[in-house]
């Protein structure tokens, strides 16, 4: 998309000599570049402008259950490259680990290290008490809960109208390395080990770009609105299942981050107040019921689909096994998710009334296979149910791509704090 001066003047408010100046600055530094021109409604020829998408990149890491996700997106967000690595499950990659893979997959795609803006680390939001994840079934585990110190939500429109209204910032120097500035992780997270704000540090180090750390369902939330050119006007929620359940909004063009950076505990939204004990001290918390974790410990405890499905290997293999069943006309199994599916659809219908979301996706590895049960249980309820459904619809969504979602978002979330670090609603020091 090109756009012209004079339009980004009217975008970002700012006067036609100061938009020239930083117009010439980008084109210097690469960023953006001519591309023709348009007849204006005077006559005049007017210069269009528009990304140069192969000149900076951003990386994400997705630190799934039991794999590593690693994706490069361009400027536009074009994906440039996607690498999935097993991980062990609850491994802790420590910093060495992070930067061999880093080296490893930016070497094989051959991005030169100065034009990469820096790599992104999601993975599940930490507990309360730290790093661990929720168990259901009242595992000894703690559930994710908001944390103070996370990384920046950086958020805003699809990149072609972000760039106009991030330009400025661009522009005045505060490149990513400044827009993440104070942003410390202080918290333990899920997968980096005990202190993530020192493998943050001791990663920047190493690679010399700047490393962010966010949760996987925010992230994935970046990530959907990015790639569906969602509009900065519209109510947008983003729900990831995983092996906790977790949920990310967009509001304004921002990525909501609550009071503590842990806004979209979605999985810790109780069904029932006498409910199924979960970690976090509260009862009948839905991702006690609905998680890809209680799917398969429901899964495993049903006598007909232990004997007939190979449910003893990881969490991830015995939960795609039930899913690739429901699908293939297995009833016990499509039981055992159209059951969860409609607990979660409870949950989701409580927070898209508490936001009064109008647009909502469903995403991560736990819709891979049979996210259509989901959806299908979700549409339903909120057609019956959902406080807003006499003023205006709620439109669910299935994500193209609910493995990469995350990786995406977390790619996106280096972009964004890039090129629009105006839309970064982070900590300032
Ligand atoms: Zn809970």
């Amino acid at each position: 998309m090109a756009i012209s001066r004079v339009e980004l003047a009217e975008l970002t408010g700012l006067t036609q000599p100061s938009i020239s100046n930083i117009v010439r600055d980008l084109i210097a530094d690469g960023i953006i570049h001519e591309v023709g021109s348009a007849d204006s409604v005077l006559g005049r020829r007017r210069k269009l402008i528009a990304i140069s998408p192969a000149n900076r990149f951003g990386v994400g890491f997705n630190l799934g259950p039991d794999t590593v996700t690693c994706v490069a997106i361009d400027l536009t967000g074009g994906v440039v490259g996607r690498e999935v690595v097993p991980r062990l499950p609850d491994e802790i990659w420590r910093a060495d680990r992070l930067a061999e893979r880093f080296d490893a997959f930016t070497d094989g795609l051959a991005l030169p290290r100065d034009r990469i803006e820096g790599l992104a680390i999601v993975m599940p939001a930490p507990g309360p008490g730290g790093a661990d994840r929720p168990q259901p079934g009242g595992g000894q585990t703690q559930p994710g809960q908001a944390q103070p110190g996370q990384a920046p939500g950086a958020a805003g429109p699809g990149l072609s109208q972000g760039a106009g209204l991030g330009l400025p910032q661009a522009a005045a120097g505060l490149g990513l390395s400044q827009a993440a500035a104070g942003l410390g992780l202080s918290q333990a997270a899920a997968g980096l080990g005990d202190d993530s704000a020192e493998v943050r540090t001791e990663l920047e180090k190493r690679l010399g770009v700047s490393v962010l750390v966010e949760n996987d369902a925010a992230a994935a939330a970046l990530g959907e609105f990015w790639s569906r050119r969602v509009s900065r006007e519209q109510a947008f929620g983003c729900i990831y299942l995983s092996t906790g359940i977790g949920a990310g909004f967009v509001f304004g063009g921002a990525l909501y981050r609550g009071a503590s950076f842990g806004a979209g505990e979605l999985g810790h939204v109780s069904i029932d107040y006498a409910g199924r004990s979960c970690p976090c001290g509260n009862l009948g918390c839905v991702e006690q019921y609905a998680s890809m974790r209680a799917i398969v410990l429901a899964a495993r405890e049903h006598p007909g689909l232990r004997s007939r499905l190979p449910l003893d290997g990881s969490e991830s293999s015995a939960y795609d096994a039930v899913a690739r069943a429901a699908v293939n006309g297995d009833q016990d199994a499509y039981q055992v998710l159209d059951q969860a599916a409609e607990r979660l659809s409870a949950a989701a219908t409580s927070m898209v009334n508490l936001l009064d979301l109008g647009r909502l996706v469903l995403t991560g590895p736990g819709v891979a296979r049979a996210g259509s049960i989901f959806a299908r249980r979700l549409r339903g309820h909120l057609e019956r149910t959902a406080h807003s459904r006499r003023r205006h619809g709620v439109t669910v969504e299935l994500s193209a791509q609910p493995r990469d979602a995350a990786g995406i978002g977390a790619a996106a979330l280096v972009v964004q704090a890039s090129v629009a670090p105006g839309h970064t609603p982070g900590q300032t020091a």
